[in-house]
C-alpha cells in the first residue's frame, strides 16, 4: 500500500498566506496593528516553545505581540485584574493564555474572564459552547482541533459513515474534536472517544478507518493496534532520547545534555507501512495548529470592527 504522507507544513502555509492577506487588508482599511496579548505564568520549557513560535508568526504576519510573564506565585485576584484590564484595552485584540498554570490558580475561571470577543484559542465557555449549536457561526475553535479537521480534509475522504476513533477525551483537542466531527450527522462518522480508563485500547483502535491521537505518550499506537488503509493523525508532542546502536544515550557535546528528538504517540516508523494517511511528527498537526491561531485572531478581528464574518466549515 502506499502511503501518503499529510505535509502540514504545505497546509499551514496556504491558511497563512490567506491570513498575511486578510491581516494586510485589515492595516489598510482602519490604519492599525492588530495586537496579542499572551500571558505566562512561572518557568515551563513547553510554554517557551509555544511563546517563540508565537513571537515566529506575530512577526511573519506583521502583528503585534506582547508577553506578559507573571511570577510563579502571582495571586488569583492579581491574574484575573490582568484579564479584565487587558479585556478593556482597546489596543489589544486578542489574549493568549499560556498553560500550564501554577496548581494553586484556578484555570478554567480565569480563562473564562477571557473575553469572548478576545478569546483567540477559542477556550471560554461561550466560544466552547457554540461546538454544541451547529446552527451558530464557528468563528473561533480551539486550534489543535480545528487544525486535525484541516488535516482530515486534505485527504479529500469522505468521512460519511466511517469509524472515527479519538485516543485522548482533553478539552483543548479530543472533546472539541468529538463535537466538530458531528457538527453535520449528514456526513459525520460514527465517532468513539477512548481514554485512561478505556478497556481494551486495540478493540477499538484496529476497528478505526480514521485514528486520532492526543494523549502525549510515545508509541502507544504500535503496527498491530491498526488495521490496514487506516488514516493516521497523530497529535502527541514528546521529547525522547536519542541512542545509539548500543541503546546508550548520545549525548550533545556542546550542550551536555542528552541528545533528544521529538516524536508523536504513534510508532511512526511501523505503523505507516499500513496507513492511507499519516500526519508525521514533526512537520504534521503542530504546523497547522499554529497558523489556526493566526486565523482565529483574523475571524475575531472581523467580529471587533463588524466586518462580514466568515465561519469555519467542518464539512
Ligand atoms: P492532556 O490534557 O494530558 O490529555 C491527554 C489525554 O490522553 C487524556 O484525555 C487522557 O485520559 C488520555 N490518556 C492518557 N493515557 C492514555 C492511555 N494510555 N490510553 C488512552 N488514553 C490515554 O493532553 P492534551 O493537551 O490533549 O495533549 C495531548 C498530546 O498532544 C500531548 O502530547 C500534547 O503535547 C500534544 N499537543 C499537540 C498539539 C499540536 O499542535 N501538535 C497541540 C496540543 C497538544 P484521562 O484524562 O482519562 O487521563
Amino acid at each position: 500500500m502506499k502511503t501518503q504522507i499529510i505535509d502540514g507544513k504545505n497546509i499551514a502555509k496556504r491558511i497563512k498566506d490567506e491570513v498575511l492577506d486578510e491581516i494586510l487588508k485589515f492595516k489598510n482599511k482602519f490604519k492599525i496593528i492588530p495586537k496579542i496579548a499572551s500571558i505566562t505564568v512561572g518557568e515551563n520549557s513547553a510554554t517557551k516553545i509555544y511563546l517563540n513560535t508565537q513571537l515566529r508568526i506575530c512577526n511573519d504576519l506583521g502583528i503585534d505581540i506582547e508577553i506578559f510573564n507573571f511570577k510563579e506565585n502571582i495571586s488569583q485576584k492579581e491574574i484575573e485584574k490582568k484579564i479584565l484590564d487587558l479585556n478593556n484595552d482597546k489596543k489589544i485584540n486578542a489574549i493568549i493564555l499560556n498553560l500550564p498554570l501554577p496548581q494553586h490558580l484556578n484555570k478554567r475561571k480565569i480563562q473564562n474572564l477571557i473575553s469572548p470577543k478576545k478569546d483567540v484559542e477559542g477556550i471560554t465557555s461561550e466560544n466552547l459552547g457554540k461546538l454544541f449549536y451547529t446552527s451558530e457561526e464557528l468563528l473561533v475553535a480551539p486550534c489543535t482541533a480545528l487544525s486535525i479537521i484541516e488535516c482530515l480534509k486534505e485527504t479529500k475522504v469522505n468521512l460519511k459513515s466511517k469509524e472515527v476513533v479519538i485516543v485522548g477525551h482533553s478539552e483543548i483537542v479530543g472533546k472539541p474534536v468529538l463535537l466538530m466531527l458531528l457538527s453535520s450527522l449528514l456526513s459525520s462518522p460514527t465517532v468513539t472517544v477512548c481514554h485512561i480508563a478505556t478497556n481494551n485500547l486495540s478493540f477499538h483502535t484496529k476497528r478505526a478507518d480514521v485514528l486520532i491521537v492526543a494523549v502525549g505518550k510515545p508509541k502507544l499506537i504500535t503496527e498491530n493496534m491498526v488495521k490496514r488503509g487506516v488514516i493516521i493523525i497523530d497529535v502527541g508532542i514528546n521529547y525522547v532520547n536519542v541512542k545509539n546502536c548500543n541503546d546508550k544515550k548520545i549525548i550533545d557535546q556542546k550542550a551536555k545534555n542528552p541528545k533528544l528528538r521529538l516524536v508523536g504517540d504513534v510508532d511512526f516508523e511501523n505503523v505507516s507501512k499500513k496507513a492511507s494517511f499519516i500526519t508525521p511528527v514533526p512537520g504534521g498537526v503542530g504546523p497547522v495548529t499554529n497558523s489556526i491561531l493566526m486565523k482565529n485572531l483574523v475571524n475575531l478581528l472581523k467580529l471587533q470592527y463588524g466586518l462580514s464574518l466568515n465561519g469555519y466549515k467542518i464539512f
